[in-house]
C-alpha cells in the first residue's frame, strides 16, 4: 500500500506502508523533505568548505560548492525538487540520494540514463551477495527463500544467521522503493550481521536494531520486520516489529501468529516483546512480505492470506523450496499477466526433528 506524504505542489513522497502502520502514522500534511534536504546541502557545503582550505584551486571542489550553493538559493526561492526543463516534481527518492540534481527522469539524456542503470546494476549484484545461502539445512531444520524484486533492486531483506547451536531468520520490508530502499536493506543486513553474535536477548537485540536503525535513517524511512530464532528442539521465539504474522502450516490447521510491535526506525525508543510457538517435526513457519498477500490480478483483486494459505494446503509437509515454489506459481498463476509493482520475498522454515 502506498500512502503520499505532503503537498502536490513539489514534494511528494510515497511512502510504501502497511494499513496498520497507516492507521498507526500521524501523516504530517506538510513533507518534512524541505527541512531535510537543506541539512543535507548545508553539511555538504561545510564539508566542501573544509575541503577546500586543505586543498586550494580545486576546480571540482568550487564547482561542486557553487552547485550547493545555488542549490540552497533554489530551496529558498522555493523552486528546489522542480525539475528545470518541464517544471514537475522530481522523483523525490533520487533527490535523496542526489540532492544536487536539477533535472526529473524523464528529462535526462541517454548517457545520463545508462549511468545510472549502471548503478543500478551494481546495486543489484551487491544485494544478491547479501542473500543468505538457499536451501539451507542442518540437522534439525529445513530452510529457503524466495526473492522476486520488482525491480532491478529491492526494499525486503531476508535472512539466515546460524549462531550458538540455534538458526536466526530474518524477514523485512523497508518503506519505499529502488535505490534507497536497498541501501536500506543492506544497512538492515549489516546491522543484524554484528548484533546476532553478541548473544543478546532477542527483545533487547531489536530494541538496538531499533535505535541504531532510528539513528542512521532518514526521519521518514523505516522497516517491517520479523526477526526470530529456532532451537533443535522446535522451539521458536519472534519479534514482530509491524510486520504481517507468519504462518505455521503442515500441522492439523495452520496457525497465524500474531503481530506486535512498531515498525523498525520509526520510534528511536520503541520497546519489543517476544512471542513463541514450538513447531511440532514436520511444520513449517512461513514468512511472507505483503508484496505476495497484495499481489493483484486484473481486476485489482488481492492475493490475500487465504489464498496464500488454500495454495499451501497441498505442498505444506514437503521440502521447504517446493512449498515456496508452490506459493510463488499460485501468485504468478493468480495475478494471470497484471503487473507487479511491489518486491516479493517469502522464508520457509521446516523443523525436521532431532531424528530424521
Ligand atoms: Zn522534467
Amino acid at each position: 500500500m502506498f500512502v503520499a506524504v505532503g503537498d502536490k505542489n513539489g514534494f511528494v513522497v510515497n511512502k510504501e506502508v502497511s494499513m496498520d502502520t497507516a492507521q498507526m502514522m500521524e501523516l504530517s500534511p506538510v513533507a518534512p523533505i524541505d527541512a531535510m534536504m537543506r541539512e543535507q546541502l548545508l553539511d555538504r557545503q561545510a564539508l566542501l568548505r573544509d575541503a577546500q582550505f586543505s586543498s586550494a584551486f580545486d576546480t571540482d571542489l568550487s564547482r561542486l560548492l557553487s552547485e550547493v550553493d545555488a542549490a540552497l538559493v533554489r530551496l529558498d526561492k522555493g523552486t528546489y525538487g522542480i525539475c528545470e526543463e518541464c517544471h514537475d516534481a522530481i522523483e523525490p527518492d533520487r533527490l535523496i540520494a542526489d540532492p544536487l540534481i536539477k533535472l526529473c527522469l524523464g528529462d535526462l539524456t541517454q548517457k545520463q540514463l545508462d549511468a545510472i542503470q549502471d548503478d543500478l546494476q551494481l546495486a543489484s549484484e551487491i544485494q544478491k551477495r547479501l542473500l543468505p545461502k538457499s536451501n539451507f539445512s542442518s540437522e534439525f531444520w529445513q530452510a529457503d527463500f524466495a526473492y522476486h524484486p520488482a525491480g532491478v533492486v529491492s526494499g525486503d531483506y531476508v535472512d539466515l544467521i546460524p549462531h550458538d547451536g540455534e538458526l536466526y531468520f530474518i524477514l523485512g520490508d523497508v518503506s519505499g522503493k529502488g535505490m534507497a530502499a536497498s541501501m536500506l536493506m543492506s544497512n538492515l543486513h549489516a546491522m543484524f550481521h554484528a548484533l546476532v553474535p553478541l548473544g543478546l536477548e532477542l527483545c533487547e537485540m531489536m530494541t538496538r536494531a531499533n535505535r541504531l536503525f532510528a539513528e542512521s535513517t532518514l526521519a521518514n524511512h523505516y522497516a517491517t520486520l520479523v526477526v526470530g530464532k529456532i532451537n533443535a528442539n522446535g522451539e521458536v521465539e519472534m519479534c514482530n516489529a509491524g510486520h504481517l504474522p507468519p504462518i505455521v502450516v503442515g500441522g492439523e490447521k495452520s496457525i497465524e501468529l500474531g503481530s506486535s510491535g512498531l515498525p523498525l526506525g520509526m520510534f528511536s525508543d520503541s520497546s519489543f516483546i517476544s512471542s513463541g510457538v514450538r513447531l511440532n517435526p514436520g511444520e513449517t513457519l512461513l514468512l511472507f512480505t505483503d508484496g505476495v498477500t497484495e499481489a493483484n490480478d486484473l481486476e485489482e483483486t488481492e492475493f490475500g492470506t487465504d489464498r496464500l494459505r488454500e495454495s499451501i494446503n497441498g505442498s505444506a509437509t514437503g521440502h521447504p523450496t517446493e512449498l515456496l515454489q508452490t506459493c510463488v506459481n499460485a501468485v504468478a498463476a493468480f495475478r494471470n499477466g497484471a503487473a507487479r509493482n511491489d518486491d516479493m520475498t517469502m522464508l520457509a522454515l521446516k523443523f525436521t526433528g532431532a531424528v530424521n
